[in-house]
């Protein structure tokens, strides 16, 4: 039977998540969530919250929220553009700024939902390859396109692009808009948001995904000039003009209060993360550099995949891409001290095994 519904329907191909296994005692690695909980302040926000509210829609100008984020980054309320999650501030993004027949840039190996988007959305788009080391060659990005979008630092590598080569990228494409993805910068990298006031084609995203340990409550935002955020507001109010939940709102500008706790638990990542390397390294483990709160690292004596497998078997999950170039390496995310000695004790006998 011919169904000539079928030929008219979307077909595409989705960005795979990590798993969310719910496994008793096990080690979560996979997603790069944060392993501490949010702030104190985000509990008491709750305890004190009036379920009566939610009878009503969320305010859609979040102004609260906006202006926490303001002053955290010397910009203006007006250069804020908030999303339910970086997810949907970035699919927005793509939809609002890439619309050239030319094609948008990105690096060959970087978050594998840029490709998705720009399939859904029909845009064209070309992917540079990094060098050996997983290194962004910023003069490959030089040449005609329709836009650049970069993670910075860079997933799943964890490598960070110094600002000045940041800049270089933005100076050569001033026709275009650039988007700097920094889910990851508040582990060590310094944001691209000083430049804002001399670009005004640069957009920087943020999410409170991870260093703000918010995951679950889908908090996201652009950072751009006013110019651009209107016409961001104007393609989200064609979709749905309430994204961001009320109680997501207030969690959001909670925890951004807090700035004491955020340090601290940022830095205990980084500490971890560097003892974690040196952990490493001692097992034959080589590590990709890494400014963000997971490492990317391979075994030459030892296949990822297999490593992956029997870490999974004992309920520690990491995450593995079978794809070209990075089909032998891991990454794993910083969880706990304790949590990263058990992984470290496990692959001490994994690879003891081979
Ligand atoms: C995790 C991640 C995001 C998405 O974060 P959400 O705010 O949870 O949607 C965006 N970009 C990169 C590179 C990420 O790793």
């Amino acid at each position: 039977m011919s169904k000539l519904w079928f030929d008219k329907i979307k077909k595409i191909e989705p960005y795979v998540p990590g798993d969310q296994p719910n496994v008793n005692g096990m080690i979560k690695l996979n997603t790069n969530e944060s392993p501490y909980p949010p702030s104190p302040l985000v509990r008491k926000v709750l305890d004190e919250y009036d379920v009566d509210n939610l009878r009503l829609y969320p305010s859609f100008k979040c102004d609260g929220l906006k202006e926490i984020l303001a002053r955290t980054y010397g910009v203006d309320k007006c250069n804020i553009f908030l999303g339910n999650g970086s997810d949907e501030v970035l699919a927005l993004c793509f939809q609002t700024f890439f619309n050239s027949d030319k094609p948008v840039f990105f690096p060959d190996i970087t978050y594998s939902f840029y490709d998705v988007w720009c399939d859904l959305y029909n845009i064209p788009y070309r992917y540079i390859p990094v060098d050996e080391k997983f290194e962004i060659v910023v003069e490959d990005y030089f040449g005609e396109n329709g836009g650049i979008v970069i993670a910075n630092p860079n997933a799943p590598t964890g490598r960070y692009l110094k600002l000045d080569k940041i800049e270089e990228i933005l100076r050569h494409n001033q026709d275009v808009i650039v988007i700097i993805d920094e889910a990851y910068i508040d582990f060590g990298g310094k944001s691209a948001v000083g430049l804002l006031k001399k670009y005004d084609n640069l957009v920087v995203v943020h999410t409170f995904s991870k260093s703000r340990a918010l995951a679950g409550i889908r908090v996201g935002y652009a950072m751009c000039g006013e110019e651009l955020v209107s016409y961001l507001e104007a393609v989200k109010n064609s979709f749905n003009s309430y994204t961001l939940n009320s109680l997501s709102q207030i969690v959001a500008a909670a925890c951004a209060n807090d700035k004491d706790y955020f340090e601290c638990c940022r830095n205990k990542i980084i500490n971890t993360r560097e003892r974690t390397v040196l952990e490493l390294s001692k097992l034959g483990f080589q590590t990709i550099l890494s400014m963000s709160n997971f490492v990317f690292t391979t075994n030459h004596s030892m296949k990822a995949s297999v490593i992956f497998e029997e870490l999974r078997k004992i309920n520690i999950f990491v995450r593995y891409f079978d794809k070209p170039r990075i089909n032998n390496y891991l990454r794993i995310t910083i969880g706990t001290d304790d949590e990263m000695s058990s992984l470290i004790s496990a692959l001490e006998k994994i690879v003891a095994q081979s």
